[in-house]
């Protein structure tokens, strides 16, 4: 892993940029660099100006935690670029938990960008089957043909950006994590971190606008030397350490640093404007035809299920509501995508007859398995197969 220096981490910070900035240390114009000698100081008043005064500090009792605490995970015990970018793509949506026999049967499969650029778009799919968001594998395979077509990948940032599925989180990851770049990654983890250190009461309509505005102090955070290990450890704090519900404060590396703790309620912050939950009701319908099912394969375009199959809809099928009224429920399953709360009711309906559109096909029970199929559809299908072949239908 390269370890590049860092612009950000030895310049003077743009205060009047920072947010909550004391007036009278703004008049003052030190510079930070100097001032850390005072932070003790600072370091008492919950504002962003006295943590980047206390930089140093924070930055040393940080990485210290995290070089003896960091759980071991494959992408971090061999390092490589390719590595760390599918560990990126594979974490945008999914926890690490989730994502680690992903990353190891895929590690396997497709061991490199080459490998990847030459994958057909059928494996690439199936070996990202149940992890939903499908859209990012296709942007992997995508990225990993525009990679392996340069003599070189790039190095900034800014560059990375360009890339299918790279936004401004994953681009600061994965050049600082594997060239050293001074660029500091924002998400939800560490916006949390971040308000609670600060004990930021300003209310955020959702967590990318609260990310925008944490930007700047995370960057004034940053050290020169080793950046990717620094952002590496924001991350690992905010996921074991600094819970969303229980933080763990007593054990925390950075607890003095830490202004929503001295006020004693840290779960308040950040302020995020709440969600609001929708609820919504999708009728699905199972149809069975000489031992084989009708499923509906997604467009290969579709960003969450990008050519997987699924039991159709009861509108997909062409039924209306008084056809699937007279079939037979066979189970209602419950599920939460984002904001909105889903409840799936599925009815066995006789097959239709006549012409059907392209993206409905019967698909045999013997080939299930070989064909992708989302997560939860999978689940479900198994059983309602497996209660069937017990009741001996
Ligand atoms: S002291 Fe508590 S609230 Fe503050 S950063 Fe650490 S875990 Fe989070």
């Amino acid at each position: 892993m390269a370890s590049g220096q860092s612009a950000v981490g030895q310049a003077k910070v743009d205060v009047a940029a920072l947010p909550k900035w004391n007036t009278a240390q703004k008049t003052a114009g030190f510079s930070l660099a100097g001032f850390c000698v005072f932070s003790w100081l600072f370091v008492a008043q919950p504002s962003p100006t006295s943590l980047v005064a206390a930089k140093v500090g924070f930055q040393s009792a940080l990485l210290g935690w995290y070089r003896g605490h960091a759980r071991r995970l494959p992408w971090r015990e061999s390092p490589s670029l390719y590595g760390t970018v599918v560990s990126e793509f594979m974490l945008q949506q999914t926890q690490i938990k989730t994502a680690l026999p992903y990353f190891a049967r895929w590690m396997e499969e497709l061991p490199g960008f080459a490998a990847l650029a030459v994958a057909s778009e059928a494996r690439v799919l199936k070996l990202w089957e149940g992890l939903g968001y499908y859209s990012r594998a296709r942007n992997l395979h995508r990225l990993a043909r525009e990679i392996a077509a340069r003599p070189e990948p790039p190095r900034t940032p800014e560059a990375w950006q360009e890339l299918p599925g790279v936004g401004p989180y994953t681009a600061a990851a994965i050049t600082s994590i594997a060239f050293g770049a001074p660029a500091a990654c924002v998400d939800g983890n560490v916006v949390r971190i971040l308000a609670r250190l600060t004990a930021d009461g300003t209310e955020f309509r959702d967590s990318a606008t609260a990310a925008k505005t944490f930007t700047l102090l995370a960057e004034a955070l940053l050290p020169a030397q080793a950046p990717g290990d620094h952002n590496q450890a924001m991350m690992e704090l905010g996921a074991t350490v600094c819970l969303r519900q229980n933080p763990l404060c007593t054990v925390c590396p950075v607890l003095t640093f830490c202004a929503a703790r001295r006020e004693g309620d840290p779960v308040a912050y950040p302020h995020l404007t709440p969600k609001k939950i929708e609820q919504r009701a999708v009728t699905r319908v199972w149809c069975e035809r000489r031992g084989s099912l009708l499923l509906h394969r997604a467009a290969s375009s579709a960003r969450r299920l990008a050519s997987q199959h699924e039991l159709p809809t009861a509108e997909q099928a062409g039924f209306n509501e008084t056809q699937v009224a007279a079939g037979r429920l066979l189970a209602t399953k419950k599920r939460s995508i984002t904001r909105f709360q889903i409840t799936e009711s599925i009815y066995a309906v006789p097959a239709p007859h006549g012409k059907m559109g392209p993206d409905l096909v019967w698909v045999p029970r013997t080939k299930l398995e070989a064909i992708t199929l989302s997560g939860p559809h999978r689940r479900w299908i198994g059983e309602l197969l497996g209660t069937r072949s017990r009741a001996g239908g």
